[in-house]
């Protein structure tokens, strides 16, 4: 089952225990440079992308991304999307927050600095899906909304379903706003001397049992952003200009 993740070289983390073979699932480190071409200094992105994607043995030129919007909608991928967002932001799968693929070889993105990227695969049926969840999009039910549509398209049972988190601000560092606790009614914020830190991680924990997985089924790999800025983004410790880590997830 799904157990710790490997840094490789400084260069990136790899899921290496989802139960079978063939897939592919892995984020970024700073030292691969900035990923997305939304944010931060662009001008290197597609050699980041390229170099980064050498290293996983993949065609960055097959690459899907989206451009993010924090919401809550999800897109089903075809292999006639490929490509979309690889080599400009102008042809990226438009206002879409979570990719499920049920093909191979189509390398799924998601791009972050604190917001959570969760992996999904099932392995019964062979489709993977994957999240960008900030805390709009978690209070949106993104990974509801995820499961129900890779039910939908794939026949997914939700307990076959195995999903990792990767890395994100966690509540050592991520202070809200008490009103946050509106958003959140059913849980997530913890109170500490009077701050208010926000569980992003636990609240898409919890609407993953909620949809039916398992809790053997997932794995978090605990990684905090903000407390590790040599070797992640953060937007929180160093603003909106701050590059972006890449989540990436392919079935072989
Ligand atoms: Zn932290």
């Amino acid at each position: 089952m799904l157990q710790a993740t490997q840094p490789v070289n400084n260069k990136y983390y790899l899921f290496e225990n989802f139960p079978g073979s063939n897939l592919l699932s892995a984020f970024s480190m700073r030292d691969s440079g900035n990923m997305s071409l939304f944010y931060g200094d662009t001008g290197s992105v597609l050699g980041n992308r390229k170099n980064f994607f050498e290293l996983l043995g993949i065609d960055y030129q097959d690459l899907i991304c989206a451009k993010q919007v924090h919401a809550g909608a999800v897109r089903h991928i075809e292999e006639s999307d490929k490509g979309s967002g690889a080599l400009s932001c102008a042809n990226a799968i438009a206002d879409t927050d979570a990719l499920i693929t049920g093909k191979k070889n189509i390398p799924l993105s998601i791009f972050t600095a604190d917001c959570l990227s969760i992996f999904l695969y099932d392995s019964k049926t062979r489709s993977i899906g994957l999240i960008h969840a900030g805390w709009r999009s978690s209070r949106e039910g993104i990974v509801s909304n995820t499961v129900r549509l890779m039910q939908e398209k794939f026949n997914t049972k939700a307990r076959n379903l195995c999903a990792a988190f990767g890395p994100a601000i966690r509540d050592c560092c991520y202070e809200v706003g008490s009103d946050f606790s509106g958003f959140f009614p059913s849980g997530g914020l913890i109170n500490r001397g009077g701050r208010y830190y926000l569980d992003l991680a636990g609240i898409n924990k919890s609407g993953l049992l909620a949809q039916g997985l398992q809790e053997k089924n997932i794995f978090d790999s605990g990684i905090c952003t903000a407390c590790h800025t040599e070797r992640f983004f953060s937007y929180r410790k160093e603003g909106a200009r701050c590059g972006r880590i890449m989540s990436v997830m392919m079935l072989r």
